[in-house]
């Protein structure tokens, strides 16, 4: 037998040592960032850095000082975006989320907080919903692989600061309609159905009052630009105005009641949220459409599904706990466990909205994995190929 000579003997070791390896460096690769993943969530818990304060309800600029926080610590996920002037002159301002990837054009959730200026916790849901896609991001990965989020806290900021300091039951926004009356109802002042339902719509001293013309409040006229910027890019899927205390996701229509075009997919969406909160904290949320049971206009909810938001929902949220009720103001030792529930409801609606709207053509993560496992493949039969070629000679 032909003595093999000792440099094809190492080099030969050397491949079968290399075939060896490569597939435990895979292995070890994943681990790794699993144990790294595993040690960040826990740091995370044990102090998080940029956490939401739940221990008050923040005034307007105490919102605001949190979004710029979040936008410093973040900038590479974060944009923060001026997109209206309030009348008494208050900026008001969204947070877009992303995963940093840079893709453009991804789809889009858009939640609005805070419209009636007495439901004091939904702009801390909405905050809430900001901490967990931003701070909490790991756990929240999928949310944003294809959809970015974008969300204005607080919608009216001049009724919030005047139920906050005048008249906590105060509603509306503080225009003057003439006389001795203020405000207009946000959630009745856009363009569609308008001052359709009841006496009140038209009455500029109530708090039903559905303004002087559509969009006759700037609140009202910014939330709308956002809408259409987002339609008319072809990224709107879902919008979720955030109400208190009716414990329901509603869905359109609300101005009549006749169903919507795709009322099955708007009822799915609901009624995950609703059994993911329920099945979370026992509290029972109904889901059901408007219209059907009350009929009136110029709600957000409709106006977004009728420009081509297919997902729209007012989702309001509970007003008691452990058999206390509290009608818009809950204890602040209660907001934090509020707001996750509120939270529990928003990302689950959000995981139904991308199974009825995946990204076109986007790559999955399965897709992901498995081309690269493939490359691996590939370096093993060209490792063996050289292996049977040095056997061979
Ligand atoms: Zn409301």
């Amino acid at each position: 037998m032909r003595r093999i000579d000792n440099t094809r003997l190492f080099a030969l070791c050397a491949l079968l040592v290399s075939i060896a390896q490569f597939d435990r460096s895979l292995a070890f690769g994943a681990s790794r960032l699993e144990a790294f993943k595993q040690r960040l969530r826990s740091r995370r818990h044990a102090n998080t850095p940029h956490t939401l304060n739940t221990d008050e309800y923040l005034s307007y600029d105490g919102m605001l000082d949190y979004l710029e926080e979040l936008s410093d610590a973040y900038s590479q996920r974060v944009l923060l975006q001026d997109v209206g002037v309030t009348y008494e002159n208050r900026t008001l301002k969204t947070i877009t989320i992303t995963n940093g990837d840079g893709r453009a054009g991804k789809k889009a959730i858009f939640v609005a907080a805070g419209a009636h200026a007495r439901e004091w916790l939904t702009p801390v849901a909405a905050l809430y919903a900001v901490e967990q896609l931003v701070v909490n991001y790991e756990l929240h990965a999928h949310l944003l692989k294809d959809y970015d989020w974008t969300i204005l806290p607080l919608v009216n900021p001049d009724g919030y600061t005047y139920s906050r300091t005048v008249d906590k039951w105060w509603r509306n926004t503080r225009s003057p309609n003439g006389g001795n009356c203020f405000g207009t109802n946000i959630n009745r002042n856009y363009d569609i159905g308008w001052q359709h339902g009841y006496e009140e719509l038209t009455d500029p001293c109530h708090d039903h009052y559905a303004g002087s013309e559509p969009f006759s409040e700037p609140e009202t006229r910014a939330v709308r630009d956002i809408m259409l910027d987002l339609v008319r890019s072809g990224r709107a899927v879902m919008f979720i105005s955030l109400h208190s205390h009716h414990t329901s996701v509603f869905y359109p229509w609300v101005y009549k009641d006749s169903p919507a075009d795709n009322a099955q997919e708007l009822r799915a969406v609901a009624q995950v949220g609703a059994e993911a909160m329920r099945k979370a904290t026992g509290t029972v949320f109904t889901y059901e459409q408007v219209g059907l049971t009350d009929t009136f206009g110029g709600t957000s909810l409709d106006y977004a599904y009728s420009i081509g938001f297919p997902l729209s929902y007012a989702l309001e949220l509970s007003g008691e706990r452990h058999g206390d009720t509290f009608d818009f103001w809950p204890p602040t030792a209660l907001l934090k466990e509020l707001a996750d529930e509120s939270w529990v409801g928003i990302s689950a609606m959000a995981e139904k909205a991308m199974e009825f709207y995946p990204q076109n053509g986007s790559k999955s993560a399965a897709s992901h994995i498995s081309s690269s496992y493939s490359l691996a493949n590939i370096m093993k039969i060209l490792l063996l190929l050289a292996v049977i070629s040095l056997c061979s000679r």
